[in-house]
């Protein structure tokens, strides 16, 4: 009985992915989440580098020492929502609600936050006044609309004549799940795929931002392209940090720190622990 609604609500969703997806998930989420993070830990110390995890509020509560342990490794925590839910399908007032109570959970976790990204990178236009209000430092989502995706340099928005405090970070196409989960590459072809953007980049001596989720990259197979692309990174001149050190040098001193000529910045959202969170949020939409 349950298990054919399920069905019915991840078709009506997902269509016939829908069983797929539920398939992938599950096999993914055989790694304890711990072990994945260790994994990227791991991966980014050998190759020098700093990630950022904009991370579900509902799910950061449920496991306040994995997010501190993010923290404590020197690596970046954000905002992705409280829940995660597609902002334009909310009210106003309800997507404000969902927002400032993700930062009010962080807060109550005494973890800082100063960036965000929406679940799904999905905002609706007035969004912008929205983080201005509650005064972000960064966005790694809204960047990722096709109008902003090819930008080389954080950006702002005009907002009552002014440019917004808000600085927002072009967000690159290739993330996990398009080159896992639709390209079917293998752990080679993603290296070589995000160096190569990767280099492009550098000749712009801007930024480029990745988003590659833990759930995937954290795997055992995948790990590896996280090192690959710092090493690579490097290589050429990059800045592997966090986009708040990152946001907060180019503010003051509007060149990357060091001899830096450009700057690499890895986020991966994490949207569940284990795969109950990951049916509880596909099943029953929470509130
Ligand atoms: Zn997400």
């Amino acid at each position: 009985m349950l298990r054919i609604g399920y069905i019915k609500q991840l078709q009506k969703r997902w269509g016939r992915r829908a069983p797929k997806q539920m398939l992938r998930m599950m096999r993914l989420h055989r790694t304890p989440f711990q072990t994945i993070l260790q994994n990227i830990f791991g991966a980014l110390e050998d190759g020098d580098g700093r990630f950022a995890f904009p991370t579900i509020a509902a799910i950061a509560r449920m496991r306040p020492d994995l997010v501190r342990e993010i923290v404590n490794e020197g690596h970046e925590v954000a905002s992705h929502g409280y829940n995660h839910v597609r902002y334009p399908t909310l009210s106003a007032n309800d997507r404000e609600r969902d927002f400032a109570l993700s930062l009010q959970t962080y807060r109550k976790l005494g973890i800082e936050i100063k960036g965000f990204r929406a679940p799904y990178d999905n905002y609706t236009d007035d969004m912008p006044a929205l983080l201005e209000k509650y005064k972000i430092v960064w966005d790694g989502g809204f960047g990722y609309r096709t109008e902003y995706r090819e930008k080389t340099h954080f950006f702002n928005f005009n907002l009552n004549d002014r440019p917004s405090s808000v600085t927002y970070i072009p967000l690159n196409i290739w993330s996990d799940d398009l080159m896992i989960d639709v390209h079917g590459m293998s752990p080679e072809v993603i290296s070589k795929t995000l160096k190569e953007s990767i280099t492009q980049a550098s000749r712009t001596e801007g930024v480029i931002m990745f988003d590659l989720h833990p759930i995937r990259m954290g795997q055992p197979e995948f790990v590896g392209c996280l090192r690959d692309i710092c090493v690579h990174a490097n290589s050429l001149g990059a800045w592997c940090t966090t986009p708040s050190e990152a946001v907060n040098y180019w503010k003051a001193h509007k060149k990357w720190k060091g001899d830096s000529s450009f700057c690499l910045l890895l986020t991966g959202d994490i949207d569940n622990w284990v795969f109950s969170d990951y049916l509880r949020r596909v099943i029953w939409k929470r509130k």
